[in-house]
């Protein structure tokens, strides 16, 4: 079966001439159904910039990317909706929700507009897990930076999309919750889910199957299975990795 999630030599190049920023640099990558990947690495390395190729909001300047077995090149823009929509869930910073839908209804949005019918159960349950049970009558506006961030979670959760990628999914939570959302995230992995997270925290990254490092937009490690002390201490010689390539 091929990996839901596939980059082939991926480049990135932004810009032109004198002003090209090289975002990613030969990235190759086979991420296989229901792992959890964590990917690190310093500012400006291209964690964002490979998220966004992967999941086809960015359009690679060389190479190949394969979307749950859809490679993704030459597709427009509403084929690569329909594809995201039938098949992957986002966590990022900007946690997009409808301000003027309940929790309750933001969290089945994606399947409603997928043509599918939520799974109450597991909608309650994911609610329930993230800390929601109380709030699914709430609307955004009612709810802390973290609640909106939880909520946001649920929805990638609850979608059961293939593959989940998510941005620093646990950044603006207090630690107690970030573990069990990160508990979660291992389990719908566990489930089969494909799952991407971008995150500098070392603790975050533990929670994933395999680590992949990137500096100056090349993978140039790997840690599987990682541990919180084996991340900290790559992240430490990463540093000056970076410093010595300027
Ligand atoms: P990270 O997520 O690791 O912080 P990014 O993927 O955001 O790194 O960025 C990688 C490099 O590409 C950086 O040098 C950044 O300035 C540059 N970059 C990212 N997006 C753009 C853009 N839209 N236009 C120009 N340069 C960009």
């Amino acid at each position: 079966m091929t990996a839901p999630v596939r980059l082939h030599d991926v480049g990135k190049v932004y810009g032109r001439r004198d002003q090209a920023v090289t975002a990613l640099d030969g990235v190759s990558v086979d991420l296989a159904a229901g792992s959890f990947t964590a990917v690190m690495g310093p500012s400006g390395s291209g964690k964002s910039t490979l998220l966004h190729c992967a999941a086809g909001l960015d359009e690679p300047t060389s190479g190949t990317v394969t979307l749950v077995g859809t490679p993704l090149a030459g597709k427009d823009e509403s084929e690569l909706t329909e594809l995201r929509r039938e098949h992957v869930a986002f966590v990022f910073q900007a946690f997009n929700l409808m301000p003027a839908l309940t929790v309750w209804q933001n969290v089945t949005l994606p399947a409603l507009l997928a043509g599918h019918e939520p799974d109450t159960a597991w909608v309650t349950e994911v609610l329930g897990r993230v800390g929601l049970g109380d709030r699914t009558k709430h609307r955004p506006g009612e709810l802390s930076g973290g609640q909106q961030q939880r909520v946001a979670i649920a929805r990638a959760l609850a979608s059961r999309a293939e593959v989940v990628f998510a941005d620093e999914p646990t950044g603006a939570l207090d630690s107690r919750t970030a573990l069990d959302v990160l508990e979660l995230v291992r389990e719908v992995a566990r489930g089969g889910q494909t799952v991407v997270m971008v995150t500098h925290d070392p603790v975050a990254a533990s929670y994933a199957d395999a680590v992949l490092f990137l500096v100056d937009g090349r993978l140039v490690d790997r840690i599987a299975p990682p541990t919180v002390e084996l991340v900290a201490d790559r992240l430490v010689h990463l540093g000056e990795l970076a410093r010595g390539r300027r």
